[in-house]
């Protein structure tokens, strides 16, 4: 069975620093010292470095929610991978639907993104996942298919295997809407053939496949028992600590039974 692995994208939350130490200090209390189940949270980056200073001594990575692919240069209001690692990220979230749909951002960035993060040893957590007009119109599998033939193009096997993708329907995040568990394990067995098809079997079986859209605590257990879910990509429920923990501590229960 891969890690689990949850991590909370905290997204332009919250508002003060004071906020966010105070958050991480009870996601921090809570996970305590126990690496079986790995957790991250994606602060905004201008709390980075006062989260990485509570989150010290702790296995929770720090993950920052976008990153140019330069190393330096004139691109105002950009930061480069090297400044994130710098500040003390592990991790960073690439193609979040709210930046592909409204920043615009395409999959030919994201995958400049992707190998400029993997070229200096950040995590890259890669988002990818259809509207409800796509889904409706039954596009869903070209749709996720096509954002990873773009945004994976050019890696190895072995690069990829280090990839974490959180497979995100548009139409379940931030809405209280949740693709059902079959649901959502038939994307993610569809990614999980895509990568076996592009990358050979035993990469794609080592690759994580987060699931992401409302995952809140009392649906995280049956979600996260499905073969290919491998994790969870947390919006809104990552913003109380007690609502975060309930969803590593359904992650550490399905790792303690196993999955089928
Ligand atoms: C997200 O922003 O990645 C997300 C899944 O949000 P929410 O959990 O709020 O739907």
């Amino acid at each position: 069975m891969r890690p689990l692995f949850i991590a909370g994208n905290w997204k332009m939350n919250p508002s003060t620093s004071e906020a966010a130490v105070a958050l991480a200090e009870a996601v921090k209390a809570g996970v305590g010292t126990s690496a079986e189940v790995r957790v991250a949270v994606c602060p905004p980056s201008v709390f980075l470095h006062h989260v990485d200073a509570v989150l010290s001594g702790s296995p929770i990575g720090l993950g920052a929610q976008n990153m140019h692919w330069k190393p330096d240069g004139a691109y105002t209001g950009e930061l480069s991978g090297a400044m994130l690692q710098d500040i003390g990220c592990t991790h960073v979230i690439l193609g979040h639907s709210e930046r592909r749909h409204g920043l615009h951002e395409t999959d030919a960035q994201i995958n400049a993104k992707l190998h400029a993060a993997i070229g200096i040893g950040l995590i890259p957590i890669v988002c990818i996942g259809e509207t409800l007009e796509e889904r409706q119109a039954d596009q869903t599998n070209d749709v996720v298919a096509g954002q990873m033939t773009g945004s994976l193009a050019g890696l190895s096997p072995e690069q990829m295997a280090g990839v974490v993708l959180a497979y995100e329907p548009v139409w379940a995040i931030g809405t209280g809407l949740t693709a059902t568990p079959s649901q959502a394990q038939a994307v993610h067995e569809f990614i999980r053939d895509w990568l076996t098809s592009k990358f050979g079997e035993a990469t794609a079986q080592r690759v994580v496949v987060q699931y992401g859209g409302s995952v809140k605590p009392d649906n995280a257990a049956e979600l996260l028992g499905a073969p290919d879910i491998d994790g969870a990509l947390v919006g809104g429920a990552s913003l109380k600590a007690a609502d975060f923990l309930g969803i590593v501590q359904a992650a550490r229960d399905v790792t303690a039974k196993g999955k089928p």
